[in-house]
């Protein structure tokens, strides 16, 4: 695999009346080409800011980032509105002309470019039959939903044949529901048409269905970045940490853990589980220490074609039983002490 964009050590620093702000801190990064790659983090962490670099709508302050085999930190303005015909970026304003139809909008991008108008009609029908719209060509934008005018922004982004999508739907304007259609329609895009995508969401159940890779910023700063499976399974940042118990859900925490530590006054812990983790032949086996065991809290579901989750175990018996049980247990998988 290759890397089609490239951080190397960069900086942002936003200089105004009130001081300076480092958004974007020694950030090395990379983003392979053909997949969909998620930033995530919470607001106020430089996840805007970190994408806006990639097409040059923010310049770097320092560091190198390579975008297709070129440096655009070197690049002048010029070369920048070059260089942004390769990437597309959809808005979350949409940013759509109010004057211009639904297929004047797509074809704008194309006139610039100076496609002749055969060409650009063609070109106009085969987007909007692409996003699910061409039966709207000839509306205006605010005749449509705002999913709709969204799938337009899209349209539009792809018009000249991108390599690179920037989406950023973390403050999107839509409900959760439309933002999962677009994300959905952003993976058609990458799967169907090879565009590598970058899209900075909230929707962490969309990075866990969608995503191939995954990036978790605070304060400027990634805190950490892997594959879609190693970050959900195993957390390395609290930031992460917090991120992924909201999704999976599977770990019992405030009022659940309240309520079975209640009811349950054995050894609690919490086993992860995944394919290959032999848990149910260790948990066959603590009988013969004079062990029983409860199952009372989890969940096992697929995470990247992989099953994957949590159970929540009461482990009753003799102390040292016990202890040699929950042994056992760590010999094959993860165990953390329910305190
Ligand atoms: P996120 O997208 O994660 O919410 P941003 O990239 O928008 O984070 O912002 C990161 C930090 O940079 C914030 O402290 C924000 O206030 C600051 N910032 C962003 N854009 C500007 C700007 N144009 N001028 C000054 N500060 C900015």
């Amino acid at each position: 695999m290759s890397h089609i964009i490239e951080f190397r050590d960069v900086t942002k620093v936003f200089s105004g009346r009130a001081g300076t702000v480092t958004a974007v801190d020694h950030v090395d990064l990379s983003v392979e080409e053909g997949e969909i790659f998620a930033v995530i983090g919470y607001s106020g962490a430089g996840k805007s800011t970190l994408v806006r670099l990639i097409n040059g709508l923010e310049r770097v302050t320092s560091g190198a980032l390579i975008v297709d085999g070129e440096d655009v930190v070197r690049m002048s303005e010029s070369q920048l509105e070059r260089k942004r015909r390769d990437i597309g970026m959809i808005f979350q304003q949409f940013n759509l002309f109010r004057s211009r139809t639904v297929a004047g909008n797509v074809a704008f991008p194309l006139k610039v470019a100076g496609w002749p108008r055969d060409k650009r009609d063609a070109r106009v029908a085969e987007l909007l039959d692409f996003v699910g719209l061409l039966d709207r060509a000839h509306s205006y934008p605010e005749q449509l939903s705002g999913g709709q005018k969204q799938r337009v922004g899209i349209a539009r982004a792809l018009a000249a044949g991108p390599k690179i999508l920037l989406a950023d739907e973390s403050t999107s304007a839509l409900d959760p529901e439309t933002t999962q259609d677009v994300l959905r329609l952003l993976k058609k895009v990458n799967r169907e048409l090879g565009v590598t995508v970058v899209v900075i969401t909230h929707e962490l159940e969309i990075v866990r269905a969608l995503a191939d890779r995954v990036a978790i910023l605070e304060s400027g700063r990634v805190v950490e970045s892997g594959t879609v499976f190693e970050t959900f399974s195993k957390p390395a940042s609290e930031v992460g940490r917090r991120f992924v118990s909201t999704v999976l859900h599977d770990q019992p925490r405030g009022d659940d853990l309240a309520r079975i530590r209640q009811a349950h006054p054995g050894r609690i812990v919490t086993a992860t589980i995944h394919d290959g983790s032999r848990l149910g032949a260790v948990l066959a086996g603590a009988g013969a220490h004079g062990v029983t065991f409860e199952i009372v809290y989890g969940g096992i579901g697929t995470l990247q074609a992989r099953s994957f989750g949590s159970l929540t175990l009461e482990l009753t018996g003799p102390a040292p039983a016990v202890d040699r049980v929950v042994a056992d247990l760590r010999g094959v998988t993860e165990i953390e002490e329910v305190a």
